[in-house]
């Protein structure tokens, strides 16, 4: 159960109980010490989040999808009794492009030679620009701030030349950042997908990261953790507050009061930006959290009797240049039962979404559901959205990305204590950066942190 709010003193607090900050209180209480986190939503996960379809079945509307190589992740799912099952992705893919609609089977589609060479070529180069950006410094890449000064359209303008595929690559860019091209440095989306191990790792279903989901859903994990932290996590309590001095910090939320020797901010950097810091944080943070933004993903999901798609030897997935949905999975439970199609709307479109009543915004998906996968996907028994820009606690998802001429300059704030303050949160991992995998390491590496600080090891 939640503790009531109040006043708490603890050795160390913990702002934000997404995994991040619930992994760092956990490896904090493993080395005995006393922890408080504070949650500013009424629930844990953050950016995971379960959503109910009926009959006991979940269907995630954030963060969900994990593969090989998300150790941390894994295991600490295994630990927490959480199991893993296998992405449905039986059959053939569908492609909405320049007006057709085409099915292919594996991760490239059936397309133009000319297209598809073009594809290859630039998806050659960002494999070969990413081997040498290290994730855990991009700033030290060869050329670093050259390609910190240019946006990813302006890369991608260069690495490929025909219209189509540049589209697919602003369209993959988007399910994955919730951005345009023209939003981020190129030096961010080298180092992302280098923190990835590579490109394929980001976008393959088998042997990628959207190779498995978690039974009973993503959220699970966060669930079972603050279940095991009992009282130390107080929901509800937005932090607005944070005061430091020699010896201690004392963090003020909505109905709680706190001091403890170290505190751990474990959110989105844009948000934590937004928390008032006595002494301010300095220039070169302050700079760099100006220059960081979430992006803007719409996560739809429509719930029918049974996957009617798989009968017709579809696998769920498509990607369509027409949206407002522009990317397609099955997402259905384990059993396969009801069947569930889950559809991305990204960047300035998600935007331009949320402003349509609620009726318009089921109407222009659906249709765009009908569209790849016919009439049997008109009528779904539920449809739910969440729009994660329009969300107060996360102002969007699924990523925060940096803008040009930030990364170069300001990078290393990214990770630095501020005196007794701690940063932790997905951006801050040096592997999976922007993953549920990152946001579980990075949890960990700040708990180590202040061990390592305060002398507290066992
Ligand atoms: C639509 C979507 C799809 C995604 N898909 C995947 C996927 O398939 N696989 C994957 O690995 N990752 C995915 N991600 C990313 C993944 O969900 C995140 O990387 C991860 O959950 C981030 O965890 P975190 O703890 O770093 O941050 P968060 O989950 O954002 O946690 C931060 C916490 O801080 C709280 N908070 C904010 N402000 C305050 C305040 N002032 N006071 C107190 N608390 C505060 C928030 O409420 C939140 O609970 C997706 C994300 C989204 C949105």
């Amino acid at each position: 159960m939640p503790a009531t709010p109040g006043r708490r003193d603890a050795d160390v607090i913990v702002v934000g109980a997404g995994l991040a900050g619930l992994m760092a209180a956990r490896q904090l209480i493993a080395a005995r010490r006393e922890v408080l986190v504070i949650e500013a939503r009424d629930r844990v996960g953050g950016r995971t989040v379960n959503a109910s379809i009926g009959a006991g079945n979940v269907t995630e509307m954030g963060g969900q999808w994990v593969g090989p190589t998300q150790d941390r992740l894994l295991a600490l799912a295994h630990e927490l009794g959480v199991e893993t099952f296998p992405t449905y992705h039986e059959g053939r893919n569908l492609l909405e492009l320049g007006g057709r609609l085409r099915r292919y089977k594996g991760t490239i589609p059936r397309l133009a030679p000319h297209v598809l060479f073009d594809v290859q070529r630039a998806l050659r180069k960002l494999r070969r620009a990413a081997r040498r950006v290290p994730a855990d410094a991009p700033w030290t890449a060869p050329k670093a701030a050259e390609l910190d000064g240019q946006t990813l359209a302006s890369w991608v303008r260069r690495a490929a030349r025909t219209k189509k595929a540049r589209r697919l690559l602003e369209i993959a860019n988007g399910t994955m950042m919730g951005t345009g091209t023209a939003e981020l440095s190129a030096l961010w989306m080298l180092s992302y997908v280098s923190s990835a191990g590579s490109f394929d790792a980001l976008v393959d279903i088998e042997g990628g990261a959207q190779q498995d989901r978690f039974v009973g859903g993503s959220q699970r994990i966060s669930q079972k953790l603050a279940e095991e932290l009992g009282d130390a996590v107080v929901l509800s309590a937005p932090v607005r507050r944070i005061a430091q001095g020699g010896s201690g910090l004392d963090v003020d939320g909505d109905g709680v009061q706190a001091r403890a020797q170290r505190v751990i901010v474990a959110m989105p950097p844009p948000l934590a930006a937004r928390i008032s810091f006595v002494p301010s944080l300095g220039g070169r943070r302050d700079q760099l959290t100006q220059r960081m933004a979430h992006g803007a993903l719409t996560k739809c999901a429509a719930v029918y009797a049974e996957p009617f798609w798989r009968e017709q030897g579809l696998t769920g997935q498509a990607v369509s240049d027409r949206g407002p949905v522009t990317a397609t999975f099955d997402n259905s439970p384990p059993d396969g039962t009801p069947g569930v199609l889950l559809g991305f709307i990204a960047g300035a479109e998600a935007i331009r979404h949320a402003r349509l009543s609620e009726a318009d915004r089921r109407r222009v998906v659906l249709e765009s559901f009908e569209r790849l996968f016919g009439s049997d996907a008109a009528q779904p028994g539920i449809y739910l959205e969440t729009a994660w820009a329009e969300e107060e606690w996360s102002r969007g998802g699924p990523v925060c990305s940096f803008s040009p001429g930030a990364l170069a300059h300001y990078g290393e704030a990214l990770r630095q204590p501020a005196g007794r303050i701690h940063w932790a949160g997905a951006e801050t991992a040096t592997v999976w950066c922007g993953y549920m995998e990152g946001a579980v390491r990075s949890g960990a590496r700040a708990a180590e942190e202040v061990l390592d600080a305060e002398g507290w090891r066992l």
